[in-house]
């Protein structure tokens, strides 16, 4: 990925009311390092890392948080692809973690978590 595609995500990111998901990512407007993708969720590295490891894992279709009852019909896809991802990295040696955000919290209104592994390399107040 390019510093172009870059300061894309980053004004969408910060530009309430946009969905990069469905958007660009997903339909693959804008170029991210797949490494998970199965016929509902997609998982690919987070293009400015806070930590060796970060995933982001996100269902091809609009769901907007945990909250929505649509994340009924895709939770068990989307945690299984979370297993594997995990499994990229020695977890039970460096640790990892799972982050989703809901309602304020929540930058980009499309459901997606954050996989974390390793050493975190820095403090993101807007992730
Ligand atoms: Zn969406």
């Amino acid at each position: 990925m390019n510093n172009a595609d870059n300061s894309i995500i980053k004004n969408y990111i910060h530009d309430v009311g946009q969905d990069i998901y469905c958007d660009l990512i997903i339909p693959k407007k804008i170029l991210v390092e797949m490494i998970y993708e199965s016929e509902t969720v997609i998982a690919f590295i987070h293009t400015n890392p806070l930590y060796q490891y970060h995933f982001i894992v996100t269902p091809k279709i609009h769901v907007e948080d945990i909250m929505d009852k649509i994340f009924d019909g895709v939770r068990d896809e989307i945690f299984s692809a979370i297993q594997k991802i995990i499994t990229r990295f020695d977890y039970q040696n460096i640790g990892a973690k799972i982050e989703t955000n809901v309602g304020s919290f929540q930058k980009s209104k499309h459901l997606h978590f954050h996989v974390f592994g390793g050493k975190k390399l820095k403090i993101d107040p807007n992730i």
